[in-house]
């Protein structure tokens, strides 16, 4: 890619909210450049589980998420601490799908690329251009280390949980990023046949002998097919932050506390007997809260998908949700661009905004956020201890499934 050209949208980040930015702008007839810091799209597994919406036929082909995907669960399976009472299983009312990563993104940037969206990968963002606080273009780094400039319309920073973009214009990602381990393990314990949803266990406060103050935490399983899973640890912040017993653990006691769970944790180390390691890395998910701001600065440039925490706290989903919300954005500006030129005034933003929080998905999110505070309030601060929330377990599955 040349310096210093110009296109009516610049993408920052190739994951999925910013690949469906590129396809819906591409089919509007935009003109659309991507740029990604890693060598290819997506660089990093982020999610094997989707549900299902028409968004998706959309965007990805009639039937294709259901055509890569093997395993359909129809419940969730809630295992209480120290997994002494029976699971609770809660029903699952919209379709979803477990599927492989790579496949997903390749897909998308095929269809990307047919539409004539420009890629550069190796392409590290670091920082936007402005003109009185109006975002006009990024300076990035290229593959052979020097920096170049792009301009364009519209900046839309799809650049994950710690936006390059986002944290120039103050956004405070620790207040909304909450760690998490990701595994991905081939040659699993598990039976697909009678194991086929997703595993939840609820670790309070106070539960490991070997961890006495480490945060509360959900530690998960999912069958992505055959002898394959994905599994992991969140960390909820949200409460752990409101806790005097709790000490705020750095990355080596994060995976300790994951290496014995492995090995230990009761039903779930069942699933690691024999299994192969095929990755694994501590990172985040800003799944602690909302930003404030969608549109930055005096305009310019929008955040779209994690940089944005537009994730469903109630399931720490965020594929669908980046997705749909891009959707939503690039539309908004593509009604608004008239004569390639757009329309950053208050008055516009303030409309677009509004637009923006009048959406169904954005009131899903926004709810999401507040439940899931409550929730969690009510299992990981009042009831606390794994007794107590054990005493409770009926009430809090019958609570998941009227949430769910
Ligand atoms: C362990 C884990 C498991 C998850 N499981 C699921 C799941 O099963 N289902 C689900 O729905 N959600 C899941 N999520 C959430 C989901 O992964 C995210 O919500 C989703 O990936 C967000 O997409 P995104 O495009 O906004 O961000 P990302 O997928 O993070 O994409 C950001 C992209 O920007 C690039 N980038 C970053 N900085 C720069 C820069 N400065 N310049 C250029 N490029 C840059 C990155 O390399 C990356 O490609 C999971 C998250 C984690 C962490």
């Amino acid at each position: 890619m040349k310096s210093s050209e110009f296109y009516n949208f610049i993408i920052v980040g190739a994951g999925t909210a910013g690949l469906t930015a590129a396809i819906v702008a591409a089919r509007k007839g935009h003109s659309v450049v991507v740029l990604e810091k890693g060598a290819i799209a997506g660089p990093k597994p982020r999610g094997e589980s989707m549900a299902h919406f028409p968004l998706l036929d959309e965007i990805l082909g009639e039937g294709y998420l259901q055509s890569i995907a093997e395993v359909k669960p129809s419940h969730r399976v809630y295992h209480s601490p120290g997994d002494i009472k029976p699971v609770g299983d809660v029903d699952v009312h919209v379709p979803y799908y477990f599927f492989e990563w790579r496949t997903l993104i390749n897909h998308m940037v095929e269809i990307a690329k047919d539409l004539g969206v420009i890629f550069s990968f190796n392409s590290e963002v670091i920082e936007p251009i402005e003109e009185k606080n109006i975002c006009k273009g990024v300076k990035y780094r290229n593959s052979n280390e020097k920096n170049q400039k792009v301009f364009g319309n519209v900046i839309l920073a799809c650049d994950g949980y710690s936006s390059t973009i986002g944290s120039y214009y103050n956004v405070d990602y620790s207040k909304i990023n909450c760690p998490i381990v990701k595994f991905l393990g081939n040659n699993a314990n598990i039976n697909i046949n009678k194991v086929s949803s997703p595993q939840l266990y609820f670790i309070p406060n106070g539960i490991l002998d070997y961890a006495p103050n480490f945060p509360p935490s959900v530690a998960y399983l999912f069958p992505i097919g055959g002898k394959k899973v994905e599994a992991g640890l969140m960390l909820r912040m949200t409460q752990a932050f409101k806790m005097k017993t709790v000490k705020i653990p750095n990355e080596e006691e994060i995976m300790n506390v994951w290496e014995n769970l492995k090995s230990r944790y009761p039903g779930f180390n069942d699933f690691f007997d024999g299994i192969e390691t095929e990755y694994e890395e501590l990172t985040v998910m800003p799944n602690a809260g909302l930003v404030k701001n969608f549109i930055l600065g005096n305009g310019g440039a929008i955040l779209i998908g994690d940089s944005a925490g537009f994730i469903d706290a109630n399931g720490s989903s965020g594929l669908y949700f980046g997705i749909k919300m891009a959707q939503i954005w690039v539309d908004l500006i593509s009604e608004s661009l008239i004569d390639n030129e757009f329309d950053w005034s208050l008055e516009n933003r303030t409309y677009l905004t509004k637009q923006f929080k009048d959406s169904k998905i954005y009131k899903t999110i926004n709810s999401s956020y507040k439940l899931i505070g409550l929730f969690e309030w009510m299992i990981f601060k009042k009831l606390r201890k794994g007794n107590r929330i054990n005493r409770f377990w009926k009430l809090i599955i019958w609570l998941l499934q009227v949430a769910s």
